[in-house]
């Protein structure tokens, strides 16, 4: 299991910066453009009281960042974990930004959060905890201004919870303020696999583009919650052999291939971590050993910040597909690049969520339910479309993934700056 310090020792809105730095350096990005969008637009901070269950009163910190709106609504998701600092949210919204432009959906980048551990809550507690907080966020968010989606720790229930509070403020049924919501009050068919599938779409090309064969393309997934879990699935069921997967408890290790569907079942059964899955032919290893397993392909996707300047030149992946936010350090990814690694970086891997989120936003303004079949298509169409993009002017610029991605996705904020001019 990584330890808590690990995430702390790097601020990830340092690291967002550098990366920014380094791409605005590679376009000849001009000094007062760099300005403009090395700073969040508008970050309220709210403090959050909570009446528990016991009748104490506790009181939470939260955070919604607006990044920049150049391109459009702000859109991003909200964490309850106790890592969450306004640094760490502010990387997040500018992550969103670049997201949305690498995709080319309609939105500019948000991001929210509250410095909690939702471990400790009953459900009553976490429904007082996310009507508080949203009642508090309310004078920035709303359909056409700021969307908040599921991140770490919030899901589906939880957004039908911001979504109800908003429009009883309103005083009638709002869905579009929030995607990623149960189907039954307006979310969309496949926005919980989203995020997997976008990744899953790009881990198959990427094996396909560099002569892979996927029965034997060994897989290690770090984090085996929305995003980790149906990923992990997802692959297994195009044909990769997934080895090892982790969650917070730590990881599981086959070599010959994890029974995916049995882990499931004991998740949903036994409500258990994984570290309590036994099986025969299936090791128990930590977070630490899960990211340095001889695979070909390495996905984290857990929290911020796991590989880094020390643990880098452990990983032996020769593909790195980031499904979480931030995992790479960016002296880690120096050394990636050293070791001739490829990284596909989140702002395109983990794409998906945010592309199916635009499509429930989409059905919700015009009252209208598509297929699954239909999201997907429109799912698969779009990721490959960015991903084809940013490989090219990879190839074309001689720049690694990320840098490509950067300058792709700058390029089009700028562009929406500059066309829109400076108010006043
Ligand atoms: P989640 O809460 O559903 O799952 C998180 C998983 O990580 C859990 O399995 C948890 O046990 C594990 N974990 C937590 N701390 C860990 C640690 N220290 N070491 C190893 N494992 C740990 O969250 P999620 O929605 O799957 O998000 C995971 C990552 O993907 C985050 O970085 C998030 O920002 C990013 N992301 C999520 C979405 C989305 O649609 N949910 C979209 C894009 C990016």
């Amino acid at each position: 299991m990584m330890s808590g310090q690990i995430v702390e020792e790097y601020n990830p809105f340092q690291t967002v910066l550098e990366q920014l730095e380094a791409a605005a350096e590679l376009m000849g990005l001009e000094d007062s453009y760099r300005e403009v969008l090395a700073q969040p637009e508008r970050a309220l901070i709210v403090s959050v009281p909570v009446e528990m269950d016991n009748g104490s009163i506790k009181v939470f910190t939260g955070y919604r960042v607006q990044h920049n709106s150049a391109r459009g609504p702000c859109k991003g998701g909200i964490r309850y974990h106790p890592g969450v600092t306004l640094d760490e949210v502010k990387a997040m919204a500018a992550l969103m930004t670049w997201k949305c432009a690498v995709v080319d959906i309609p939105y500019g980048g948000a991001k929210g959060g509250v410095q909690c551990d939702p471990a400790f809550f009953s459900l009553q507690e976490l429904r007082r905890l996310t009507r508080r907080y949203t009642a508090m966020i309310m004078p920035i968010i709303g359909p056409q201004r700021d969307i908040p989606a599921p991140d770490v720790n919030t899901n589906a229930e939880i957004m039908g919870w911001i979504m109800d509070t908003y429009s009883m403020f309103q005083g009638y049924t709002v869905p579009e303020v929030v995607t990623g919501k149960p189907i039954s009050i307006g979310g969309s068919l496949g926005r919980r696999e989203a995020t997997g599938r976008g990744l899953t779409n790009i881990t198959e090309r990427l094996a396909k583009d560099n002569g892979l064969s996927l029965a034997e393309t060994t897989v290690a997934v770090q984090g085996y919650g929305n995003v980790g879990s149906v990923a992990a699935g997802l692959l297994a069921e195009a044909g990769f052999k997934v080895m090892a997967v982790s969650d917070i408890s730590g990881g599981l290790y086959a070599p010959e291939g994890l029974d995916l569907e049995a882990i499931n079942r004991f998740l949903a059964n036994e409500n258990q971590s994984l570290c309590g899955y036994n099986a025969a032919g299936v090791e128990h290893l930590s977070n630490e050993e899960l990211l340095r397993l001889p695979v070909d392909v390495l996905v984290p996707a857990a929290l911020g910040n796991q590989i880094t300047e020390s643990n880098a030149p452990l990983v032996r992946a020769r593909y790195i597909v980031e499904g979480a936010n931030g995992p790479i350090t960016p002296a880690a990814d120096r050394i990636l690049l050293d070791k001739g690694s490829l990284v596909v970086p989140d702002i395109l891997a983990n794409a998906g969520g945010v592309v199916v989120s635009y499509f429930e936003w989409v059905q919700n303004l015009q009252a209208l339910l598509w297929d699954e079949d239909e999201v997907n298509r429109m799912l698969h169409k779009i990721i490959i479309r960015a991903y084809e993009a940013v490989v090219d002017r990879a190839h074309q610029d001689r720049i690694s993934l990320r840098e490509s991605a950067y300058v792709i996705a700058l390029d089009k904020v700028v562009t929406a700056v500059k066309v829109r001019g400076i108010f006043p």
